[in-house]
């Protein structure tokens, strides 16, 4: 995997010399929007990242997670098709998610950019995206991977204690006043079943096999950047920050 990462150091400056030789040939309407992908295993913090990308940069985040709740919720087609999936705890097929995701992005001015988190999962994804963007006139400006420690993502759900309203708590980093009750309503807390250690770790393996493919992708692009996800949010928040200036989009 770090392999991946090295290879496109050369290439960012040598892109450079050859684009200063035929700037006429560059589409001027290739927008300065700063469309970005954000991928790492669940509970690498992707949600949270996105969120403070959109919120720094004026960024649009697109969450596939939360379209498909708002699809299924409304009963749309592509989310009464949605469900049937969802209820049987299996991926939603590819199909399925690029129609979604093609529908959400036709409707979208893209004046800034959009910072997508929980797509592409899939190299067909990912052709169906650059696809659809490249007939908006946009393209995909770096796939940003949050390198996460697996260890470090057990240990934080180990300790993860919910309350049924869905206050949540850790048990080393945000105890409750008292132990095992909510401090907002005194309700017990519990630990998910899919916060166990070895749930946690069969899905990040699953997501890394399942995603190989996917970083080969935009590393042959040489869109793929990978930052350190390990320790404070605000951290890593920097860490992608810095990527970004590199890339000179911001
Ligand atoms: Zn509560």
């Amino acid at each position: 995997m770090p392999k991946l990462t090295s290879s496109e150091t050369p290439t960012s400056s040598e892109t450079r010399t050859p684009s200063e030789a035929q700037p006429a040939t560059q589409a001027p309407t290739a927008s300065q929007a700063i469309n970005l992908i954000l991928l790492g295993p669940p509970g690498a913090g992707k949600g949270t990242q996105a969120r403070a990308l959109a919120e720094s940069l004026g960024l649009r985040h697109l969450s596939t997670g939360e379209l498909f709740r708002q699809h299924m919720q409304k009963q749309t087609p592509l989310g009464v098709q949605a469900r049937v999936y969802y209820d049987k705890g299996e991926y939603v097929p590819d199909h399925l998610v690029i129609a979604i995701v093609k529908e959400e992005l036709s409707r979208f001015h893209f004046e800034k950019g959009i910072v997508l988190d929980g797509f592409p999962r899939t190299v067909a994804q990912a052709e169906a995206l650059d696809e659809t963007l490249a007939e908006l006139g946009q393209q995909i400006k770096a796939a940003i991977m949050i390198d996460s420690d697996t260890e470090e993502i057990v240990e934080r759900a180990q300790g993860r204690r919910i309350c049924p309203e869905g206050h949540t708590y850790h048990t080393v980093k945000n105890p409750p006043s008292v132990d095992g009750r909510c401090d907002v309503d005194g309700l017990p807390l519990r630990q998910r079943r899919d916060d166990r250690p070895e749930t946690v770790r069969k899905r990040i393996e699953t997501y890394h096999n399942r995603t190989k493919p996917l970083l080969t992708f935009y590393a042959e692009r040489h869109l793929l950047k990978s930052v350190d996800g390990t320790g404070p949010i605000a951290g890593v928040t920097e860490n992608i920050e810095s990527v970004l200036r590199e890339i000179g989009a911001r």
